[in-house]
């Protein structure tokens, strides 16, 4: 029996895999309708530090996660009886923008240029070198939340304020090229592959498509790989790690923006696209199993589908439209109630090129 702390659409593919896989499922998460569930041999439907939850999950062969804001502590916990990857230190160095920044860093990576504000006496005229910046929260940030733009010092102050005076992070805006991240599945110095980069395509904030292969130069997609290589060594991390990477500027260097401790949305082509998915590969990597072929079998292009696209309905999607299209590799979250900016599935089309491949993503996407 394997263990996931969590159990959004991430833990339901990770279900899915390992029961492909052979193995049996326990997923705790405080949702009665956790999308996970269906699929799980067990779901703890509780919260995530209850001490009778965490004293069965304990029991598993070997635990991971999919829950980006799980308590480190309850991982470290669960490491003392029991297999857990990826660690609870990676995940609480993933959870805080100011630990992974200097992480980033001693890996001997560039971040954006940023400077940390935990408190209003931080700010000063050095800070003015960092606008015009983004004061992003140093945790529980995501999709773009937990983050405001500021060209001001005096803005600055307001963002500080509005953010509750948290510890944040004043972040230089680059001037991005474009996006692209990187997945990393290691067990161990020798046994670590990464997925070819994926090129990201945002919209209002979110995820919108992903496009594999990433429409860059070699030289750089070959030097992203290395860098999410870098940091994932850097790390000893044991597990799936996802890297998101800017491409800046003429020169199109490249920046690490962040990381989380799982796999990731970018990486849902793997699914339809790859010799081997990055679900897959969480489960055997948590089992010491080394990583498998990470090889792209044809260029794809991944579309989120958000509740936004049946507003009028405020209710149960109709995903007839995706099922009736043969180009679509469709996977539903089973989410009951779609609402703005809830993922409630994704599909993954294939194509000759990177080109073709979104086109038709786009394309499709326009039908919902
Ligand atoms: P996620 O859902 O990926 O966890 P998040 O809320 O943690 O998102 P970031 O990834 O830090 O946020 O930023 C969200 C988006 O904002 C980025 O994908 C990028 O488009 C833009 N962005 C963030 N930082 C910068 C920057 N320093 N310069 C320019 N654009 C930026
Ligand atoms: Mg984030
Ligand atoms: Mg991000």
């Amino acid at each position: 029996m394997l263990g996931i702390l969590g159990g959004g659409q991430l833990g339901r593919m990770f279900t899915v895999a390992a029961q492909t896989m052979g193995y049996r499922v326990t997923v705790l998460d405080p949702d009665p309708h956790a999308p996970a569930a269906a699929f799980a041999e067990r779901h703890l439907c509780a919260p995530f530090d209850d001490a009778a939850a965490l004293a069965e999950l304990a029991q598993c062969a070997a635990v991971t996660t999919e829950f980006e804001n799980v308590s480190a502590d309850a991982m470290r916990f669960l490491a003392k009886h029991t297999t857990v990857s990826p660690s609870g230190d990676c995940v609480a160095i993933a959870q805080n923008r100011i630990e992974e920044k200097a992480w980033i860093r001693k890996a001997g990576l560039q971040t954006a240029p940023y400077q940390v504000v935990q408190s209003a006496a931080d700010i000063s005229q050095a800070s003015a070198g960092f606008l015009p910046g983004i004061l992003k929260t140093a945790t529980l940030g995501y999709d773009g939340k937990g983050q405001i733009r500021v060209h001001s010092l005096a803005q600055l102050h307001e963002a500080f304020v509005a953010h509750g005076k948290v510890a944040c992070v004043l972040e230089k805006m680059v001037d991005l090229r474009s996006e692209i991240s990187v997945i990393v599945c290691r067990l161990g110095n020798e046994e670590s592959h990464t997925f070819d980069p994926a090129e990201n395509i945002h919209e209002n904030g979110i995820l919108a498509y992903s496009i594999v292969p990433a429409r860059l130069p070699q030289t750089v997609l070959g030097q992203a790989r290395q860098m999410a290589q870098q940091l994932a060594d850097a790390l000893d991390y044991v597990g799936v790690l996802a890297v998101e990477l800017f491409v800046v500027g003429d020169e199109q260097t490249l920046v690490v923006n962040e990381i989380a401790p799982r796999p990731h949305n970018s990486g849902h082509h793997t699914l339809d696209a790859c010799a081997a998915d990055q679900f897959q590969q969480q489960v055997r990597i948590m089992c010491g199993l080394p990583p498998a072929d990470t090889r792209l079998l044809a260029p794809a292009c991944m579309a989120n589908i958000l509740g936004d696209v049946w507003p009028e309905q405020g209710g149960a999607p109709d995903w007839l439209p995706l099922m009736a299209d043969t180009r679509a590799h469709l996977h539903q979250y089973g989410k009951q109630n779609a609402r703005a900016g809830r993922k409630m599935g994704h599909f993954t089309v294939l194509a000759d090129n990177a080109d073709s491949a979104f086109a038709a993503a786009q394309a499709l996407h326009r039908t919902l």
